[in-house]
């Protein structure tokens, strides 16, 4: 069996099925429902990257779980390994998978719904949808500690305080909030607007792949073919923490957050042995680029933060690496203009006061995006003379404001304070 990364249709979304061809060999996606392993399951993922791999994984920011560095003969045992542990996603053109939940869905005190439940229903009926893109998903939000809005989803579904679900089409300046439905009616809605859209391709009413891409009055004609109650949107959260210890409905998590969201086999087998011995035997990944361990007692949190600080992981939701995001970039990305860890790793030093404030850098190899597809305070979008496009309080798809080799960025950087305004800074003609 040969593996299939040359296929490159447009849309295609690596899976296990599907492995892309990156820089550093073959890319291998998995896309477990909830994000969630079994500690058996994490052992046998860690030793598969271990033998088949090169031994560095990558948590998504949809809270996946990618192998790198898989040989062309390497794969096909590492498929069968997969296939046969249930870890494969199902045959078929469409999603690999539709929802993506909180890590902590089902456990969070402040949730109001039972989301993963729901995100069940959602798969179950929509999965068997013809024509749906594959890239389209939809965020299922209990409304709870760690909202959704970040991960770039077509469709989010909030859990409101009046017992019902906010549904919010993803849009060019943000989300776009359509209207309401009770919670019993939730995923028959949400099939409504998902068969709704492929039926529109099917007719040739539109070409987009995304909901952000459909024009307003399709939207609305989804909206209502849902039965959607106009509604106001939900009230803003608090954005999701990063990591550390966080409050359940009985003990507490661990988030422990992975710079870039990349660890090696042996972190992950680590986090198996923590979540059996601290914990549930169970790994959830999150969006936020890192593993959350539920059911961990109050007196086990602080030896197990210690343990996984001193095996690199971040622990301190004050830690300026947090507000760092960059994609694998060269060499590992075939696509890749610009090395964006190491890049965006230097020019931390030139503004950690800023980026321990909370102000959100993205480093991108290219102009795909793929480690952060929203907007940044600052996005960096590496060009193929090595510099980088500068694009304050944008995304990688935004007009850059300059062009700028990274000493460059770094001279403008340092004397930078929170308060100051990232426009006027890097205001300029482009160069
Ligand atoms: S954004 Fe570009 S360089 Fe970075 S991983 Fe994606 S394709 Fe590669």
């Amino acid at each position: 069996m040969r593996a299939q990364a040359s296929i490159a249709r447009r849309g295609w979304c690596p899976g296990v099925r599907r492995p892309m061809a990156t820089g550093d060999g073959l890319l291998v996606r998995l896309q477990p429902f909830g994000g969630r392993l079994t500690a058996h399951q994490a052992r046998l993922v860690a030793q598969a990257a271990h033998e088949h791999g090169n031994g560095h994984l990558d948590v998504t920011a949809r809270g996946n779980l990618q192998i790198r560095g898989v040989k062309e003969e390497t794969y096909p045992p590492l498929l069968a390994l997969l296939d046969r542990e249930g870890l494969a996603e199902p045959e078929g053109d469409g999603p690999n998978r539709l929802t993506v939940l909180s890590p902590l869905a089902g456990l969070d005190p402040l949730d109001r719904w039972d989301a993963p439940t729901l995100a069940r229903d959602i798969e179950t009926m929509a999965g068997a949808v013809e024509g749906l893109p594959a890239k389209v998903f939809v965020a299922v939000d209990g409304g709870g500690a760690m909202p959704l809005d970040p991960v770039g989803a077509d469709l989010h579904l909030v859990a409101t305080a009046d017992n019902a679900v906010a549904f919010g089409a993803a849009a060019p300046g943000g989300l776009h909030w359509i209207g309401t439905a009770s919670h019993a009616r939730g995923p028959d809605a949400a099939c409504a607007v998902l068969s709704g859209f492929a039926e529109m391709r099917r007719a040739g009413r539109t070409e987009a792949r995304r909901l952000r891409d459909l024009e307003p009055d399709l939207v609305q004609a989804l909206s209502e073919r849902a039965s959607l109650e106009p509604a106001a949107a939900p009230p803003p959260r608090p954005a999701a923490p990063r990591a550390g210890a966080m409050a359940l409905n009985h003990g507490q998590a661990a988030l422990l957050a992975l710079p870039f969201g990349r660890c090696t086999a042996a972190q992950i087998a680590q986090a198996a042995a923590w979540s059996e011995r601290f914990g549930h035997g169970e790994i959830r990944l999150s969006f936020t680029r890192g593993l959350l361990l539920p059911g961990i007692a109050e007196e086990s949190m602080a030896p197990l933060l210690a343990e996984a600080h001193g095996a690199g992981f971040i622990t301190d939701a004050q830690d300026p690496r947090l507000s760092l995001i960059a994609c694998p970039g060269k060499p590992d990305c075939g696509s890749a203009w610009v090395p964006a860890p190491a890049d965006a790793m230097r020019m931390a030093q030139s503004c950690e006061s800023l980026l321990q404030q909370g102000v959100i850098l993205h480093v991108s190899g290219c102009a795909k995006g793929c480690a952060h597809p929203g907007r940044a305070d600052l996005t960096l979008v590496g060009r193929p003379d090595g510099r980088y496009d500068a694009v304050p309080g944008g995304s990688t798809r935004d007009a850059p404001l300059l062009h700028l080799s990274i000493d460059d960025l770094m001279t403008r950087l340092l004397p930078l304070k929170p308060a100051d305004d990232l426009r006027l800074a890097f205001a300029g003609n482009p160069r």
